[in-house]
């Protein structure tokens, strides 16, 4: 049986990406990412590609139709979490007045845009 009902929304799969792809299978590919499904409980994952991120992610995704946004939302959220939440500092990107991330110099999506990883 597969795990997926165990797994968190938002996983960390840089080193197992491969051994986490057993049993999906892939639907549709987008910038640097793919949408899997799990051929035994029909779970959607948007799984990231290697090279973008240095950090590889994986997914569980709701809506077929709208798996690139809801996916990249929770994998913001979720290195926002793992660097310890937001600074008072400013985004290095010019013009940009969002906050950095926590041991970055920018905002999460410039962060997430750039693909500076960790
Ligand atoms: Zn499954
Ligand atoms: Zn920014």
């Amino acid at each position: 049986m597969c795990d997926c009902n165990e797994q968190e929304n938002v996983i960390d799969i840089t080193n197992n990406h491969k051994a986490f792809q057993n049993g999906l299978i892939a639907l549709d590919f987008g910038n640097w990412e793919k949408l899997m499904e799990c051929s035994e409980c029909g779970q959607l994952w948007k799984v990231s590609e290697f090279e973008k991120y240095q950090t590889l992610y994986a997914v569980k995704v709701p809506d077929l139709n709208d798996w690139e946004d809801v996916g990249d939302a929770l994998i913001k959220e979720k290195i926002v979490q793992d660097r310890g939440g937001i600074t008072e500092q400013e985004c290095m990107f010019s013009g940009c007045e969002h906050k950095q991330v926590k041991d970055s110099a920018y905002c999460i999506d410039h962060l997430y845009e750039t693909g500076t990883g960790h």
